[in-house]
């Protein structure tokens, strides 16, 4: 029988099917920066099924400065759950005590034992290489077609916000003064800033806002020394420092250091705060210098004989010296589909030793938002990178507050204070509650340590998504 014109023809073919609507694990997502936290967003997001991810880094190669870092539990978990713990913990030390210490006379303020922090948080405190800790999230990020790196490509501007983020990089072959360079003109759906403390999408994001983001000097500096094992080995005392599983800390009026044992107990990292009297000199563009080792033993000259004989050890031209600097708290981390990330967003003094692990669950927790996003669209990334910023927020100002104030605390001069501050270092000794040093007191540890930003994240992100 003829087919009617105006009857539909009987097909075995099925009609056409609509087009899918584009996963939100396709979008490009572009990182500025691959340091703790720009290599931990790169691992999160692969980690979620994203298949387009682009990491750009200023520096030709993965360099990391040969420090030690403290590795608490709220990272041990991210990190475990990432599946990059397991290569860290081979060279970790366990920390189960600190020693709080009178800088000049050596003896102890307080002791904290913390034997059963790995049974308190599910993860241990551990104390480990810098090195150790970048090189093994890159490791677990090479291991992912998703994730492509751009090395000596350095992020110059964002032309345009949305909807998607055009940007320009400018890609040098090599480190040489004279190597040619090229203009790079990029575009993400997604633009994840990791770029440091002088992060140049905070500053261009905050005057797009029209809002102010200069960098300001905390007037602190620290120096980084490390010590190897053989130096040490000979003497008793320093044998037992080494040796241990102990943080331990010399405190003296605006100054002190903190040391711990690192790589297998091979070496034994020390790092100070002091105020930053010798460093007006330098550049402003430079964290990291060399420092000059009499500088190094002129400021800590009235610190006892161990520490003296410790400094002593370090050869000149292996001092190392960084100046400490912050911004004030930003009112937005977001823009449109663009957001910062550790400490382009919160940077803070070292002494609750929280920058790193924060970088790193500012990195978890954009990783759930964004796999959790109903679509493409940008209004709907923007309210991810929302949730994010809210998760994130007063949890990363209340450590930065914290750190500051145990920095001040610590600092104490001759004073009321002081004699105060000593007073509840010794009632702590006895109780083991309420240690001014913050990062030694178990009260604080619990409200850091037992953080899980991931879990936390899943369980309000619906709640989230309908408010804000
Ligand atoms: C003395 C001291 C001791 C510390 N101790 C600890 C500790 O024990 N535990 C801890 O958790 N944290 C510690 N921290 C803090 C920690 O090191 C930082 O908070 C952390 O590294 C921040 O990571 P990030 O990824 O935000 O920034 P960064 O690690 O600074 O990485 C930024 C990256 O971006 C790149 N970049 C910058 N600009 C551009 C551009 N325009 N284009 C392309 N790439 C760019 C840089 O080259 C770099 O690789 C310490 C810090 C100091 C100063």
């Amino acid at each position: 029988m003829a087919v009617q014109a105006d009857q539909a023809p009987q097909t075995s073919t099925p009609a056409a099917a609509a087009p899918e609507a584009p996963r939100p694990q396709d979008m490009r997502v572009a990182i500025i920066g691959a340091g703790m936290g720009g290599l931990a967003t790169a691992l999160a997001l692969a980690k979620k099924g994203f298949s387009d991810i682009h990491l750009y880094e200023n520096a030709t190669g993965l360099g990391f400065v040969g420090a030690g870092i403290q590795l608490a539990p709220n990272l041990v978990r991210i990190l475990t759950r990432l599946g990059c713990w397991e290569a860290i913990e081979k060279e970790a030390t366990e920390i189960r005590e600190t020693s709080i210490r009178d800088g000049a006379s050596d003896a102890e303020l307080t002791h904290v034992h913390m034997p059963n922090i790995r049974k308190m948080y599910g993860y241990p405190h551990c104390t480990g290489h810098r090195a150790s800790l970048a090189g093994a999230i890159y490791d677990a990020c090479l291991k992912e077609p998703s994730i492509k790196f751009h090395f000596g490509c350095t992020f110059e501007e964002v032309t345009e916000w949305t909807p998607k983020v055009a940007f320009t990089i400018t890609k040098r072959e090599s480190n040489a003064p004279d190597a040619p360079t090229e203009t790079l003109r990029e575009t993400a759906d997604v633009f994840l800033a990791a770029d440091g403390v002088k992060s140049k999408t905070r500053t261009q994001m905050m005057a797009t806002l029209g809002h102010e983001a200069s960098v300001e000097d905390t007037g602190q500096a620290a120096y980084r020394i490390m010590i190897p094992r053989e130096k040490m080995e000979h003497d008793p005392e320093m044998l037992a420092l080494i040796d241990s599983n102990q943080v331990t800390r010399w405190i003296g009026a605006k100054r002190h250091w903190i040391a711990y044992p690192v790589h297998n107990k091979t070496i034994y990292n020390m790092s100070s705060t002091q105020p930053d009297e010798n460093f007006a000199a330098a550049p402003s563009a430079t964290y990291t210098t060399t420092g000059s080792k009499a500088d190094m033993m002129g400021v800590f000259s009235d610190f006892c004989p161990l520490v003296q004989r410790l400094m002593d050890f370090v050869p000149e031209g292996e001092v190392c010296e960084w100046k400490l600097r912050m911004h004030k708290p930003l009112p937005t981390w977001v823009y449109e589909t663009t957001a910062l990330i550790g400490d382009a967003c919160h940077p803070t003094l070292p002494h609750l030793n929280q920058g790193a692990a924060m970088a790193i669950e500012d990195a978890a927790v954009i990783a759930e938002v964004l796999s959790r996003a109903p679509d493409t669209d940008p209004a709907t990334i923007q309210r991810c990178l929302k949730i994010y910023e809210f998760m994130r927020k007063k949890r990363t100002t209340t450590l930065v507050d914290l750190a500051a104030f145990s920095g001040r605390t610590l600092h104490l001069g001759d004073s009321k204070a002081k004699e105060e501050r000593d007073r509840m270092f010794a009632a702590s000794k006895q109780s083991g509650a309420n240690v001014p040093d913050k990062w030694a007191s178990p009260d604080v540890q619990k409200m850091i340590y037992s953080h899980d930003c991931m879990k936390l994240t899943a369980d309000m992100f619906d709640g989230l998504y309908e408010i804000l």
